[in-house]
């Protein structure tokens, strides 16, 4: 039996892996499909407090996870497969393992939707991003463009303005899903150019490790174009990791987890932290933030059902 188990080890898991094992509550951090969370896919992060040079994703995570260690805290590889909730204690099932646990801290993040072609995975980090908070500084007068129709596309187009020279936005319907207000402050923005209804077939070049051109192919006549980019933004919206959760934890109607009073779920002794309940902030020091409230949650949780 643990007293605290943590699903997931992107900032926010890793964060409560720190406070619960500075705590002495050996927490338990189940890794997932995705170890390191989306701080793994980017480059260089530079609004992380305390790094004036900045730091490579990749290794602001791995330092992270070393400091969780250096208290007592044990990482497990594996997904998530089953959660029981509404029983005491709860039982987490992961790579054929079963862990009972007093508390629980969710912290599964957030995956950003990604268009699913091959050069796309090949070439993020080097040119295409997920996050334009984290990477529109790095093309500083380039032309860029953002694929999707939604508020997140209208407002990491209208962001990326700051930096970019010229920033086109790539939309497979001619109708745009965007609320009003969002697609006319785009519109009205000399910077962002449209262009519909398109898909992108293709991100030019993997073999050069940097995006030089996006093929497109316009839906309705099959033509196909070539738009000479330095980056390319997906901007097509995010998936919280919560199907393992449904039918137990509270969740919105986009199935982002609900907590109330700092950390809380609806189930007492469930704590959730990071992207999986936050798809408006989605920072990499808001996720800390999160994840230390969810542990110090767990802490007073604990404290009090132990007298
Ligand atoms: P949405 O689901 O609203 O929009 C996704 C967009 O991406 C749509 O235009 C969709 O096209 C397109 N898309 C999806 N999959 C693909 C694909 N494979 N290839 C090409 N295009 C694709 O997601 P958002 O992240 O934009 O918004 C999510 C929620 O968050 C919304 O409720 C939104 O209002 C909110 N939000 C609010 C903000 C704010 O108020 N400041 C900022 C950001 C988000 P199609 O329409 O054809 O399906």
């Amino acid at each position: 039996m643990h007293k605290v188990v943590i699903i997931g080890s992107g900032c926010a898991g890793l964060t409560a892996a720190i406070y619960a094992a500075r705590a002495n509550l050996k927490p338990i951090v189940l890794d997932g499909h995705e170890p390191g969370g989306q701080l793994t896919l980017t480059t260089m992060v530079e609004n992380f407090p305390g790094f004036p040079d900045g730091i490579l994703g990749p290794e602001l995570v791995e330092s992270m996870r070393k400091q969780a260690q250096r208290f007592g805290a044990e990482f497990r590889s594996g997904a998530v497969s089953s959660v029981a909730l509404k029983q005491r204690p709860f039982k987490i099932e992961a790579h054929r393992e079963t862990f009972e646990a007093q508390t629980l801290i969710v912290a599964a993040g957030a995956s950003a939707r990604l268009l699913g072609i091959d050069s796309e995975k090949r070439l993020i980090g080097h040119g295409v991003s997920t996050c334009a908070t984290c990477d529109g500084y790095f093309f500083r007068d380039k032309e860029i463009a953002v694929v999707g129709g939604g508020d997140t596309a209208m407002e990491e187009a209208t962001f990326l303005t700051r930096f970019a020279k010229k920033v086109t936005i790539l939309n497979r319907r001619n109708e745009f899903r965007a609320s009003k207000i969002m697609l006319d402050r785009a519109k009205s923005n000399d910077k962002i150019k449209f262009l519909t209804p398109v898909v992108v077939e293709e991100i030019l070049d993997p073999a050069k490790q940097d995006v030089e051109a996006v093929k497109l192919r316009n839906v309705e006549n099959n033509q196909i174009s070539l738009l000479p980019v330095s980056g390319l933004f997906i901007g097509i919206g995010h998936e919280p990791n919560t199907k393992v959760f449904r039918g137990q934890l509270d969740m919105d109607e986009t199935g982002y987890l609900k907590t109330h009073s700092g950390s809380r779920t609806n189930i007492e002794g469930v704590f959730a932290a990071g992207d999986v309940q936050d798809k408006l902030y989605r920072q990499a020091v808001t996720a800390a933030g999160s994840g230390c409230m969810a542990a110090m949650d767990a802490e007073k949780f604990l404290e009090a059902h132990s007298r």
